[in-house]
């Protein structure tokens, strides 16, 4: 089975960025959220955040903006799901809402369609049992900038067969993105386990006192990515997001280590989320790490 049509439930950050994506490849997409306003607004919030990343999304604006307008946003949840042969589902990461609202995708789509969580968190086999087809729930991943070239995890649940893991990763290269297979339940899936390991050891080091995030941020853009480090990453992601992530692995584990540092607690209290309100470990719109001086060091 093919991928053609897609249904994205949840237009915040993510779903928004995914929508266009698949639009732009392609594909017949319905998006649908309880804000029927959040997909114009949250495209203008993307494109402030793309300015960031030197490396740019691999389209220009002016191009996914078109795609955009592909995107059939409509205000009612059985008319979003009709004949979607995938559903992604972009909602807040909660695993009490997740699974009320995938009971409501089994109950509205059809029958064949695969229901997808791009969880940054949850395995779906935590959500799997809201459903009365667990044989076609798969965890599909995106990352941030989800607009562009991109890597996704894929990753099943207790009763996922082999065909319709291909037949997601079919989906996912069709889009012009790279599957990254895991093959055994892991909390992070693929990639988000690499970088939480980075964003852990940093904030530590940052959090206890160690070192000025700069020095980190500067040592990254010299050995890995000349235009930012982690803690713009994170700005970029939203620091009350990174804290949330963060939480869900501490309370996994219930290790103390795990357990995220308080001035980032005290930062969110603040309001200082990163890109998103202005300020995070940087300030924006003309953050000190765009400046050809920041690579000095102090
Ligand atoms: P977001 O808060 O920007 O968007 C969530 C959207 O879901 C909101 O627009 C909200 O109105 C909508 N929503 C809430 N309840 C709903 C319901 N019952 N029905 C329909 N819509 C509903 O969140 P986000 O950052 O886009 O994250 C969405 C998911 O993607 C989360 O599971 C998150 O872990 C994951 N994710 C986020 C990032 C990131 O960088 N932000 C990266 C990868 C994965």
């Amino acid at each position: 089975m093919g991928i053609k049509k897609i249904s994205v439930i949840g237009l915040g950050t993510l779903g928004t960025q995914i929508a266009i994506q698949a639009a732009y490849y392609g594909c017949e997409v319905r998006g649908y959220d309880q804000d029927p306003e959040i997909f114009q607004k949250t495209i203008q919030k993307v494109k402030g955040m793309m300015k960031f990343l030197g490396k740019g999304p691999t389209m220009p604006a002016e191009e996914w903006e078109k795609a955009a307008s592909k995107v059939k946003v409509v205000r009612d949840l059985a008319e979003a799901l009709k004949d979607a042969d995938l559903v992604i589902e972009a909602v807040p990461e909660n695993l009490e809402l997740k699974r009320k609202v995938w009971a409501q995708l089994d109950s509205l789509a059809p029958k064949g369609a695969l229901l997808a969580t791009n969880s940054s968190s949850i395995p779906v086999s935590r959500i799997e049992s809201a459903t009365r087809r667990p044989e076609k729930c798969l965890n599909i991943h995106f990352y941030m900038p989800a607009v562009g070239w991109n890597i996704v995890d894929v990753m099943g649940g207790t009763k996922t067969p082999p065909e319709v893991l291909a037949t997601a990763k079919e989906f996912i290269r069709s889009i012009q993105c790279i599957p990254l297979t895991v093959n055994k339940e892991i909390l992070g899936f693929c990639f988000n386990s690499v970088w939480r390991a980075i964003k852990k050891q940093t904030l530590y080091l940052w959090g206890e006192g160690f070192v000025d995030f700069r020095d980190v941020d500067r040592a990254w853009m010299v050995m890995f990515t000349p235009t930012h480090g982690p803690f713009f990453l994170m700005d970029l992601v939203g620091l009350d997001v990174v804290y949330d992530i963060e939480m869900s692995y501490y309370n996994e584990s219930k290790d103390p280590k795990d357990y995220p540092p308080k001035a980032l607690k005290d930062m969110i209290d603040r309001k200082e989320l990163g890109v998103k309100t202005g300020k995070g470990f940087y300030t924006y719109p003309n953050p000190e790490f765009g400046r050809p001086e920041f690579l000095k060091g102090k």
